[in-house]
């Protein structure tokens, strides 16, 4: 895997915290440090303070943090050209970023949360992967990791807009692998069951007590184990692609 990832720049959204901070960290350690990563996510302190905690550890790493809401579409291109020369060339798009707002049922859920979450889970990943794309194109490689869900391949209830939201990234997923076929760009889809993050938090609008009780009773995946299986899926040999992947902790149903 080290040597598959050598020298790639990674740009990561959501990488100020959860699985997309942990799959920051993956990549350096999975690369011996030996990586670019481009760290977007709205909280440009808590990204600020992982840069320097991971350049002590991997002092050889080059290290790009910016703030990016993806929500707001039309800074999206703007936040790639302005990246330095040596962060410019991706070769890795993790498309992370992603929430759940709230636990309304159908009629009682405010237009501020399904915007929330449509625009930050299905506008604003399909606007930075039509920003990267011409790049993997016009080098005909690249891999776009998608964040999907367990709950892009099952709905519950008051779940209704997060489920939707990740029904349509692996729709939108499936559609562009195959747009991309004869080409050598991979397209993945992670989708993950319950893991420990502060994705609860976020839902339950900083009730602690209620996030902290969604992993109380069964043993949840952890943000590392999600990263580890995105730097695996993106270190396979170039001529295959782990295009679907359901991840479970191994007691969830
Ligand atoms: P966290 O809440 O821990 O992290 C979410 C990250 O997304 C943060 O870094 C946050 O940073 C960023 N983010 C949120 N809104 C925006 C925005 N508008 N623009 C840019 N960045 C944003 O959640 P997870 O790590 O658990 O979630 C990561 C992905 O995994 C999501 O797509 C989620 O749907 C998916 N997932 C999570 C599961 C879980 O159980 N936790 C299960 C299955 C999938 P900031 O606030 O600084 O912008």
């Amino acid at each position: 895997a080290a040597e598959r990832l050598s020298g790639k720049t990674i740009f990561i959204t959501g990488a100020s915290a959860g699985i997309g901070q942990a799959t920051a960290l993956e990549y350096l350690d999975a690369s011996n440090g030996n990586v670019k990563l481009i760290l977007a996510a709205r909280r440009l302190d808590r990204l600020e303070e992982f840069k320097e905690k991971a350049l002590k550890e991997y002092s050889s790493a080059k290290i790009y943090i910016g703030q990016l809401d993806v929500t707001q579409f039309d800074k999206i291109q703007p936040f790639l050209d302005g990246l330095p020369e040596e962060f410019k060339d991706i070769d890795i798009l993790v498309n992370n970023a992603g929430k759940a707002l709230g636990s309304d049922k159908v009629g009682e859920i405010s237009t501020a949360d399904i915007e929330g979450m449509i625009n930050t889970n299905v506008v604003g990943l399909i606007t930075v992967t039509q920003a990267v794309l011409p790049i993997f194109k016009a080098k005909n490689s690249g891999d776009i990791v998608n964040l999907g869900s367990v709950a892009g391949r099952e709905a519950y209830p008051t779940g209704s807009i997060y489920c939707a939201t990740k029904h349509a990234v692996r729709a939108f997923t499936q559609s562009l692998r195959k747009e991309l076929i004869d080409t050598k760009i991979r397209v993945i889809e992670i989708d993950p069951g319950n893991v420990e993050t502060e994705f609860s938090l976020v839902r339950y609008k900083g009730d602690a007590v209620r996030a902290k009780k969604v992993y109380e009773n069964t043993e949840p995946l952890y943000a590392d184990d999600v990263a580890d299986l995105i730097v695996y899926t993106t270190s396979r040999k170039p001529n295959t692609v782990v295009a679907d992947v359901l991840l479970f902790a191994t007691n969830q149903a």
